[in-house]
């Protein structure tokens, strides 16, 4: 293929007839977002799954010179799709991951949707009238990005009384698709990916498509593949890569979509019989973990230490070592744990498996010390505070229980939630003047802060 002149083809950056909301609405509808999110949506929230798309996520995030917080989440849902929804909430379905072959097509497509965010192609996209809550518009960019089962009759006759322009956004997704493509392969460059991955992969997803006779994935209904679309990321990928002589390592991906496969149901009795002897390993242990957690002589620690050893820096072998091994012998699996956060400190499922394994142990103490002390360092610590609710109360201390789930509750954006539960709280405690009085208090009170902003019409 002759490499074309890219630079001129740049498109315009957003249209001027469209107002940008500012940036407190933003976050209002990025937690209004993310609550609809958690209430109506099937999220996947196997720790080590999500820490690894989040992982990849942030990766790519740090690549593209903008100091925005991102949060990914997994959406349990067999399309092969992803969505990028307000304040930098990306959605990564369950059956786009299974779909790609290498991380760095995975990675691709999550490297697109963090360019609609950082072109703020949202923002430009929808004009809001007065009059209506910032729930129901999040509830509704919800159910255009994902539930599209038939986006053309009913959203878009929803849409016309929400006073949302669908012409306004047709016009402009395109030029939204071009920009996302041309930054989204920048940054996957820069994350240390493969800047091909991105053509390679939609490009297989096109061709797939026109072999199944069933209906296309819904990523290419609003990602159509066009020649000028493949040639156009090549180019972008050729432009990037020409002068470097970088190697792509195999990664972890594969393990990954096995223990996907197995956490979801997803018979694959064919692909199970191709897989390597560490893969197989990793299969076996895991579904020993989930059917018999307790039975010694139902794993095979030798086979993992053997892949340990031979893929040292595999992060995947190892925490399913330390796991298998608080299994066996927990002393043991409590060094590993502890080794493991020392050298991945900023993997929360760590911590989050390993006082999993403190409770299997009957220290539960020992656990919720080390979620306290685990929780502050991360972003998005739902599962972290909800698993210290579910702690406490397995040890009758109610009014903790309640706290520690409104802070689950917070930090997905669920102010009523928060409130609720800190009233609850309050209800138990008797010392007025404690620090953890103290503590529901100020909780207390950003909740209604938040919720007062989020209670506002847009203008
Ligand atoms: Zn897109």
């Amino acid at each position: 293929m002759s490499p074309l002149a890219l630079g001129s083809n740049l498109p315009d950056l957003g249209a001027p007839d469209l107002k940008d909301y500012d940036s407190q609405t933003e976050t209002s509808l990025g937690r209004a977002f993310s609550v609809a999110l958690h209430e109506q949506y099937d999220l996947f929230y196997d720790p080590t799954t999500l820490s690894y798309v989040r992982h990849i996520g942030n990766k790519i995030a740090s690549q593209t010179g903008q100091d925005r917080q991102f949060t990914f989440y997994i959406l349990n849902d067999p399309e092969v799709n992803a969505f990028a929804g307000p304040n930098g909430v990306i959605g990564i379905h369950t059956g786009l991951i299974l779909a790609a072959r290498t991380e760095d097509e995975l990675a691709s497509v999550m490297a697109h949707e963090i360019a609609h965010v950082t072109q703020r192609h949202l923002s430009r996209t929808f004009e809001y009238q007065n009059n209506v809550s910032v729930t129901s518009i999040a509830s509704l960019i919800a159910a255009i990005l994902i539930g599209s089962q038939d986006v053309s009759a009913g959203i878009a006759t929803y849409m016309g009384g929400m006073g949302l322009n669908i012409q306004q956004q047709l016009k402009n997704s395109r030029i939204h698709e071009n920009e996302a493509d041309y930054f989204g392969i920048k940054y996957l460059d820069k994350a240390g990916y493969n800047p091909y991955a991105m053509s390679d992969f939609f490009g297989r997803l096109e061709k797939e498509s026109q072999l199944n006779e069933f209906k296309a994935p819904e990523i290419l209904l609003t990602h159509p593949v066009t020649e000028e679309r493949l040639a156009k990321a090549k180019e972008r990928a050729y432009q990037l890569s020409k002068d470097s002589k970088r190697v792509y390592h195999k990664n972890s991906l594969k393990l990954i979509q096995l223990r996907m496969k197995l956490l979801l149901h997803i018979d694959d009795s064919y692909g199970d019989k191709h897989l390597d002897k560490n893969e197989q390993c990793y299969l076996e242990n895991l579904k020993s973990l989930q059917s018999t957690p307790k039975k010694v002589s139902s794993f095979n620690i030798q086979c993992l230490k053997d892949a340990t050893k031979q893929y040292p820096n595999n992060k995947l072998y190892r925490l399913l070592q330390a796991q298998v091994d608080s299994v066996i012998n927990p002393e043991l699996g409590h060094r590993e744990f502890t080794y493991l956060e020392a050298i991945y400190p900023s993997d929360f499922s760590i911590p989050y498996l390993h006082a999993l394994a403190l409770e299997q142990n009957n220290q539960i103490d020992k656990a919720i010390e080390l979620l306290r002390k685990a929780t502050p360092k991360f972003h998005s610590q739902y599962l972290m505070y909800s698993e210290l609710a579910r702690l406490f109360s397995t040890q009758n201390e109610t009014k903790y229980s309640y706290y520690y789930n409104a802070l689950a509750n917070y930090n997905i954006g669920n102010t009523s939630k928060t409130l609720y539960l800190v009233k609850q709280a309050k209800l138990l405690e008797k010392d007025k003047s404690s620090l953890f009085f103290n503590k529901l208090i100020q909780l207390e009170n950003q909740a209604s802060m938040d919720q007062k902003i989020a209670e506002q019409k847009l203008k």
